[in-house]
């Protein structure tokens, strides 16, 4: 019986894994983002050994582990991930949405008012009767399921997954992941912001670089061995 193998993906020099590694590459040097590919394997005492997908920004602020996934990853990739976090100081996001825009453009569009309307939770007290609480999402983030699991360096914390996108930042000019794709706040900006600044709806996901991008990354073709970089 013939045994099959996956082809493997050739693009800028590498030799990848999958397709939408291959993907997410083009879809990084769209952007200008500077990657590398299976830079390093590591030896995680009891996890085993981790050979990650990419490290992107690498010796920046933003360095990054990048984890490329088709679907949620299982147990034993969240504790892998967690100790490559741990043991090389660096986050890890290991993303499974597609390469693709996350939410449409559209959502550029939105008002204060749509984006605050959360869906109540009822709750029985005695003195009232039903009585609506807000606790939960926003209506309209019911439509956007997550995308990554971000686990942090620090030990102890618990990885959770959350609607990560890509986020074209107004306030430093890069591109990093934002839950909701939300730019009221950078982290690399810090409190100086522009007098016009609106703190949210700010949604940075889907700007024409950001576009570009995804349309590069997921009609990109193969096949026919791409070169250069
Ligand atoms: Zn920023």
């Amino acid at each position: 019986m013939a045994r099959i193998s996956p082809i493997k993906t050739r693009y800028a020099g590498y030799r990848f894994r999958s397709r939408r590694e291959a993907r997410w590459a083009v879809f990084f040097d769209t952007l200008g983002i500077p990657w590398r590919y299976e830079p390093e394997g590591f030896s995680l005492g009891d996890a085993g050994a981790y050979l990650p997908d990419f490290l992107i920004y690498p010796n920046t602020e933003l360095a990054m582990w990048f984890e490329v996934k088709g679907d949620l990853p299982t147990d034993v990739e969240i504790r892998k991930a967690q100790a490559l976090s741990v043991g090389t100081g660096l986050q890890t996001c290991i993303y499974f949405g597609e390469v693709d825009l996350p939410a449409p453009a559209s959502l550029a569009n939105m008002s204060l008012d749509k984006f605050m309307d959360q869906v109540p939770e009822y709750r029985w007290i005695n003195e009232i009767g039903w009585a609506p609480f807000y606790n939960g999402p926003a209506r309209w983030e019911l439509e956007f399921g997550p995308t990554a699991y971000m686990i942090t360096p620090h030990e102890g914390t618990e990885p959770g997954t959350s609607p990560w996108w890509w986020t074209d930042c107004r306030l430093c000019g890069r591109i990093i992941l934002k839950v909701h794709g939300q730019i009221g706040w950078c982290p690399y900006r810090g409190d100086d912001l522009p007098e016009d600044h609106i703190l949210y709806p700010n949604f940075g996901h889907a700007t024409p670089r950001l576009q570009a991008a995804y349309t590069a990354g997921k009609s990109a073709q193969f096949e026919f061995g791409e070169t250069g970089r």
